[in-house]
């Protein structure tokens, strides 16, 4: 089996590879490093995905990059969350990007997807901008009446890199199934959140995971970090589904040209 960071692009369930041209609708900047981004597909045509999934998406005719889609398929905006990574496609999107501008889109990609068919307690966990996917998985599965607990960590690394708190405590009061945990890393000061690594509270909440469905996104490290402690957890390798936000410098060493 392919290491999971190597593995080929898979296209997941049953959604043919769709190219679409996009207006920026709406740019909200969520924190000083993520910027929220919703996109309108030409004609009012809608992007057939499943929760998790992610694009390539090229902003200004810059080169494409992959972003996960934040919001659930239903939608008829597509929702994009972009971390300004302070070089290449994310420095363009944070700092010249305009309303208004146009996107090109295709996809959707990856495995990472919501497994709507089960009835497994949900683990989701979302490091940075990996919040995107978990957002789409988790609002999909409440949407869609499922019932098991279903628990999502955020790993963030200060107090202002937290995001849609007040839409996740919404999500919370309104579903007594759903939890939203922010973890910091690394607080510039006193603080009354869970601190520490993500997997690190994750570990300090359960002492079983066996049955459980989880889900993770973001830094590698944090995603191989999951990899190793959720196992010891007893949950099982088949039911952790990772998309690590590998750079394009990283996926090119590994993978050669798209
Ligand atoms: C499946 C998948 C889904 C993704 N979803 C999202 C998403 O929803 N939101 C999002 O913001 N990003 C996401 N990414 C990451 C995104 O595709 C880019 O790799 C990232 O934005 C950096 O690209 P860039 O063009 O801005 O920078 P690049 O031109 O690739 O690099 C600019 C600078 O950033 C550094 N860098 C690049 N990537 C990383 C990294 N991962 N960690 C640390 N330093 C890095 C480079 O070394 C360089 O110094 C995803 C990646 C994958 C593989």
């Amino acid at each position: 089996m392919p290491h999971p960071l190597t593995a080929p692009l898979t296209r997941g369930p049953a959604h043919a590879e769709q190219r679409f041209t996009c207006r920026v609708e709406r740019i909200v900047q969520a924190t000083p490093d993520i910027r929220i981004l919703w996109l309108q597909p030409e004609g009012g045509k809608r992007f057939a995905f499943s929760a998790g999934q992610y694009a390539r998406v090229s902003f200004g005719g810059r080169e494409e990059r992959d972003y996960s889609l934040a919001g659930r398929p239903s939608e008829p905006l597509l929702e994009f969350h972009i971390r300004n990574m302070r070089g290449g496609p994310s420095l363009y999107v944070n700092t010249h990007l305009q309303e208004g501008a146009t996107a090109e889109v295709r996809g959707p990609f990856g495995t990472t997807y919501l497994r709507g068919e089960s009835s497994a307690p949900i683990l989701a966990v979302g490091g940075g901008s990996g919040l995107a996917p978990m957002k789409s998985i988790v609002e999909e599965a409440l949407a869609q009446g499922m019932s098991q607990p279903i628990h999502l960590y955020f790993g963030a690394r200060a107090e202002g890199d937290v995001y849609l708190e007040e839409h996740f405590a919404a999500l919370t009061a309104r579903y007594p199934n759903f939890r939203f945990i922010p973890v910091l890393s690394a607080p510039s000061g006193r603080t009354q959140r869970r601190t520490g690594l993500v997997t690190d509270a994750i570990a300090a909440d359960f002492t079983e995971l066996s049955g459980f469905s989880a889900y993770l996104a973001g830094p590698p490290p944090m995603v191989e970090a999951a990899r190793t402690v959720l196992p010891r957890l007893g949950l099982e390798s088949g039911a952790i589904h990772a998309d690590p936000f590998i750079g394009e410098a990283e996926r090119y060493r590994r993978e050669g040209p798209k």
